[in-house]
């Protein structure tokens, strides 16, 4: 279930939070009375930045999924997500359109590979059928004495 996460401090009951990344943590200030909330949030492949990836506006509504790992921010302005940097697989900071391009090479890599084991499978399987004709055309031969 996705919750929307409000600032749990009594009497407030903010839901407007400004965000940044510490570490591997996620942390959100309440806009209202600045209460800090940490979340971990290792397992993303991305930092979120602190502002809107299309209006640069730096309040977010926050979104938690209560059921498997997942936290998310909405613009309060315009909806969009954070600005976000993508980690590539050498620990490099990198932008979203790296992080496709090299998703994509990964991609054609794995494809290729694919294709080349189909060849050997293809070609044993070849390699089958023509041990196949040889028996055949050697039974025939030992019939027809
Ligand atoms: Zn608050
Ligand atoms: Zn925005």
């Amino acid at each position: 279930m996705i919750r929307t996460v409000v600032c749990e401090k009594e009497g407030c009951d903010g839901n407007g939070f400004h965000i940044c990344t510490e570490d591997n943590n996620l942390i959100l200030i309440c806009k209202e009375c600045e209460t800090r909330y940490s979340f971990d949030v290792s397992y993303y492949d991305f930092i979120m930045l602190s502002s809107c990836s299309y209006c640069s506006n730096d309040t977010f509504k926050v979104f938690k999924d209560t059921e498997k790992e997942g936290i998310y921010a909405k613009c309060m302005k315009c909806g969009n997500p954070p600005e976000k940097i993508y980690i590539d697989s050498d620990g490099n900071q990198v932008s979203y359109e790296n992080k496709r391009l090299n998703d994509i090479r990964e991609m054609i890599y794995r494809l290729d590979q694919r294709i080349c084991n189909m060849e050997t499978r293809l070609e044993s399987l070849q390699n089958g059928q023509e041990l196949l004709e040889e028996s055949l055309a050697y039974i025939n031969k030992f019939m027809s004495k």
